[in-house]
């Protein structure tokens, strides 16, 4: 469906759990949680597969599984192949931390997962540890490994480049995508909770220093993904290296995405409070078609941009990255 400025809306990003087993630092807190959703609050996948039904009626398409760590959660290859099989769904994809993906991958990859996106910052040990306060480095390269062996085609690798953890391991984490087809991604750090500590490294700067070690960067004209990036070819290189870039490179005039929290309340923009809770509605004896309108009229209303680092703040989501899920 189009919302109110015209844009296609046909993408949702479902987080579906805020719990996590990582706590990069620029994400979540090391301990002192206290808000996590309950037993009780959190959508259950029938509640989650209900939602999409509606969604898919209104014209989304694609779906992304995202956290917290969405592989924590019980079940996830099921409710992945459960989502495939939704009328008017094309894709689902995950982007997970990696820590539980060498235990997981071949169930996502049978349930017809279409997408895998590892977050990784770093391709050092030490620097993950610090980075994560967890010493899962090997657990996650197994993953990837993993994933690579199993040949799956649709691999990224997301990592946010932050001048005080991980500028000088950006060519390393961009070496990734030479001998095997995958893209490595550069997402701008938003300036969303504990992130406003630390500070963005520019494309500009990471471009540089990819040309320098690897040669001229090559814009690449076809389609890798869902949304926003802007992808490159290097010399030699079998996979591509992408940008995304929320701040700098304002994306909102293309913007096809809503998104639905744990606890069910559908967001309509990253960095602001608009949308609204469905829970209630799920809950009550409301038919599809009374849950199916009540997403209609939120969705509409999509805002026309984020706002971050304007003055009229007075709308900014109280809710941390791994609530809202990236
Ligand atoms: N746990 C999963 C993972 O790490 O992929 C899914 C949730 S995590 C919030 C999704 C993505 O958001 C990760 O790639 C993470 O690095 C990124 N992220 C977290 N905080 C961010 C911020 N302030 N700005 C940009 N990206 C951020
Ligand atoms: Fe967990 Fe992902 Fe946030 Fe890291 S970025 S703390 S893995 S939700």
């Amino acid at each position: 469906m189009q919302d109110q400025y015209g844009r296609e809306i046909d993408y949702v990003r479902i987080s579906i759990t805020d719990r996590c087993n990582l706590r990069c630092t620029y994400c979540m807190p090391e301990e002192g949680i206290e808000h996590y959703t309950s037993h009780t609050d959190i959508l259950s996948y029938e509640e989650i597969l209900r939602l999409v039904r509606c969604l898919a009626s209104l014209g989304i398409k694609k779906i992304k599984l995202t956290g917290g760590e969405p592989l924590v959660r019980l079940g996830c290859a099921d409710l992945v192949r459960e989502l495939k099989a939704i009328d008017g769904i094309e894709q689902v994809t995950i982007t997970t931390n990696g820590v539980l993906l060498e235990e997981l991958a071949e169930d996502l990859i049978s349930a017809g997962i279409d997408g895998i996106n590892v977050s990784l910052d770093t391709v050092e040990r030490d620097i993950f540890a610090k980075i994560t306060r967890r010493d899962y480095f090997d657990k996650v390269m197994a993953g990837i490994e993993k994933v690579k062996s199993l040949q799956f085609k649709n691999l990224k690798i997301n990592c946010v480049p932050i001048a005080q953890f991980n500028k000088n391991e950006l060519v390393k984490l961009a070496a990734q995508a030479k001998d095997y087809p995958l893209a490595v991604r550069f997402i701008e750090l938003m300036p969303i909770g504990l992130a406003q500590e630390y500070t963005a490294v520019s494309r500009e700067e990471i471009m540089d220093m990819l040309t320098e070690d690897f040669g001229e960067m090559m814009p690449y004209e076809g389609t890798l993904g869902n949304g926003p990036a802007e992808y490159y070819s290097l010399p030699g290189f079998k996979g591509h290296i992408g940008f995304i870039g929320a701040i700098h490179n304002k994306f909102c005039g293309h913007c096809n995405r809503i998104r639905l929290t744990s606890s069910g309340f559908l967001k309509l923009c990253l960095n602001q409070n608009k949308g609204g809770d469905l829970a209630p509605i799920l809950r009550s004896d409301a038919s599809d078609e009374e849950l199916t309108e009540a997403m209609r009229q939120l969705i509409y209303q999509k805002p026309l941009a984020h706002h971050f680092y304007e003055e009229d703040q007075n709308d900014t989501d109280s809710r941390q990255m791994f609530q809202v899920g990236g």
